[in-house]
């Protein structure tokens, strides 16, 4: 440890954390989770709220060589239910509020300990971790053993719980030092969630590792975020964060001048987000892509041009390559298909499911990443949707995406976006949800802007106006609502 006096994290409540106090708690956590009888190899399953102690037991847990396995703080009881059935953790550290109502469950799936961990450091779970002593003997642990599974956010379909190793992690967070220039001078707005490979990994291990500071913050607040702005240096968010501080007044060059770096993933970033976002702040957001099951894969560069619309190009030592959704032959530069990577950022597998994991990746160990997109000349990579989003209209493909852009860049529409929905004649109808400034925008003027930019076969059938578009907590929009929704819309 180089500067084991220094901040790692700073908590929106006031309370400050050196390194080395993170460490040794993490000794203590570590303990105490041993003297509970979790083993080496062992599920910790994790439902609390955002905190430095929340960060601290996925230390411990790496400490100790058990798996820490963070649970979505909005997940209802019979999911955690699946969850604890699935992952049969030997311990589960949840909030205060929930640990009477998880006791049931946590009988039926034999799980040895269960104890609680409050937002202000508080609960069962710290008690027991203060009375143990400090020093811990670590775990040996290698690269390939498991640090975390991490079910994935499942839009469709059952949650799949991704297993990532500490080669994963580690080597994701060194190479993202070096992408993004991170360093110990480094202060990082946190206002993710961290049940979220983004607040947890992508952020956390990286200002760990570069020895940084982290301001967190339990939710983006955009007042809040431009009042820290001064002090800190970069920030990572979805994009929402930037479509909220673009709302904002005070987002201006000045105020933003202490800043050298605005991050965005987890969700496309509108290319105008990025056009008003450089107008009034001089900063070109750095857009990337990840998931959960391979962190992050691509970025746009740190020196370089930072292109809209793009996720930049494979990270050093990760592969992408664009394949025949179907056949899995490569494709060539340009032409739209089946995103997949191979490298030492990618996961594991999913627990229990080798079948499942088998149809996920190709021979050759890409994993097929079930994101749709091309590469260009510059080896720029541009997601065009997910690959379940594709519609098949009349035999004919379409791209929601190329729709929707052309639809979110018509005067007065905020953003869009575009689904198939079952159609007696077309198989699926070409849909578009719209969400306008006024109401000025009609239907009759998308559609005919829309009849001199795209094919025929891509128009929308239907136009729906909505006050705003469903979206899970990572600023994903849902489409999998909307289908549901307006499921009868053709019938
Ligand atoms: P998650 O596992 O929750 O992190 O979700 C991963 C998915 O988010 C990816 O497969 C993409 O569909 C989407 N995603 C992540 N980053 C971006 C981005 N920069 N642009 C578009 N989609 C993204």
């Amino acid at each position: 440890m180089k500067s084991p006096d220094k901040i790692f994290i700073r908590n929106g409540d006031g309370r400050n954390f050196t390194f080395l106090e993170i460490w040794a708690l993490a000794g203590q956590m570590s303990s105490a989770l041993a003297a509970s009888g979790v083993r080496t190899g062992d599920r910790v399953a994790v439902q609390v709220e955002k905190s430095p102690e929340a960060i601290t037991l996925f230390l411990a847990c790496a400490r100790l060589g058990a798996i820490y396995l963070p649970l979505n703080t909005a997940y209802t009881l019979a999911e955690v239910d699946y969850f604890a059935g699935d992952a049969e953790p030997s311990a589960m550290i949840v909030m205060p509020e929930r640990l009477e109502a998880m006791a049931d469950l946590g009988k039926r799936h034999k799980v040895g300990t269960m104890l609680s961990l409050g937002i202000t450091g508080d609960g069962t779970f710290m008690d027991k971790s203060r009375a143990q002593p400090k020093d811990l003997t670590d775990a040996k642990v290698g690269w390939d053993d498991l640090a975390a599974i991490l079910y994935t956010s499942g839009t469709t379909g059952r949650s799949k719980g991704a297993m990532l190793t500490h080669g994963n992690l580690t080597s994701n967070a060194l190479t993202l030092i070096d992408t993004w220039r991170f360093s110990a001078s480094d202060v990082l707005i946190h206002a993710l969630p961290v049940y979220h490979t983004h607040g947890l990994f992508t952020a956390t291990n990286t200002l760990l590792l570069s020895g940084g500071t982290m301001l967190f913050r339990q939710k983006f607040d955009a007042a809040d975020v431009m009042r820290l702005m001064p002090e800190a240096t970069t920030m990572m968010g979805v994009p929402t964060f930037y479509t909220r501080l673009l709302q904002h007044k005070g987002l201006t060059r000045e105020a933003t001048a202490h800043m050298r770096l605005f991050i965005s993933g987890s969700a496309p970033l509108l290319a105008d987000t990025h056009r008003e976002f450089r107008e009034r702040t001089g900063h070109a957001i750095l857009e990337r892509f990840g998931m959960t099951e391979t962190n992050m894969n691509t970025s746009n560069p740190y020196e370089g041009e930072r292109i809209a619309g793009t996720v930049g190009r494979p990270l050093a030592g990760v592969e992408v390559r664009i394949s025949d959704p179907e056949s899995g032959e490569p494709l060539s530069t340009g032409e739209i298909g089946m995103i997949e990577v191979r490298g030492p950022n990618v996961f594991k597998g999913y627990w229990r499911m080798p079948e499942k994991t088998a149809s996920e990746f190709r021979r050759d160990g890409f994993f097929i990443t079930g994101d749709l997109g091309r590469i260009d000349e510059e080896g720029y990579v541009s997601i065009v949707g997910r690959g379940k989003d594709l519609i098949i209209t009349g035999g004919f493909n379409v791209y929601p995406k190329e729709v929707e852009s052309e639809i979110d860049s018509i005067a007065g529409v905020v953003e869009s976006a575009v689904i198939g929905l079952p159609h007696p004649d077309f198989g699926e109808g070409v849909t578009a949800v719209v969400v306008r400034s006024g109401k000025d925008v009609l239907e009759k003027d998308i559609v005919k802007t829309l009849e001199s930019r795209l094919a025929k076969f891509k128009l929308p059938k239907q136009v729906i106006f909505i006050d705003d578009l469903p979206r899970n907590a990572m600023g994903k929009v849902q489409k999998n609502i909307l289908r549901q929704t307006y499921a009868d819309l053709y019938r």
